[in-house]
């Protein structure tokens, strides 16, 4: 039976790893849902899930972050413009 904590590896750790595409051991592509690495064996620990889930977080927030301020910089030139 699968604890909670593995439950939460499987649904978002997997996508993680295909988000970033790449290992954590050798750096090398990966779009697979498996928990080992194709290219180099390595085995996901949850560790390293916690690590990707941050930095996933913050390269999210960092374009979030972006997003606004072209978003905020083209109404500041159409005010300017505009007036
Ligand atoms: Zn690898």
């Amino acid at each position: 039976m699968k604890s909670k904590k593995e439950y939460n590896i499987l649904t978002d750790g997997y996508s993680l790893i295909a988000k970033l595409g790449s290992c954590p051991s050798c750096g090398q592509q990966v779009y697979t849902d498996s928990k080992i690495c194709p290219h180099c064996g390595h085995e996901f620990t949850e560790d390293e899930y916690d690590n990707l889930k941050t930095r996933v977080r913050r390269r999210e927030l960092k374009s979030i972050i972006w997003g606004l301020l072209f978003f905020l910089l083209f109404f500041a030139l159409v005010f300017y413009f505009a007036s």
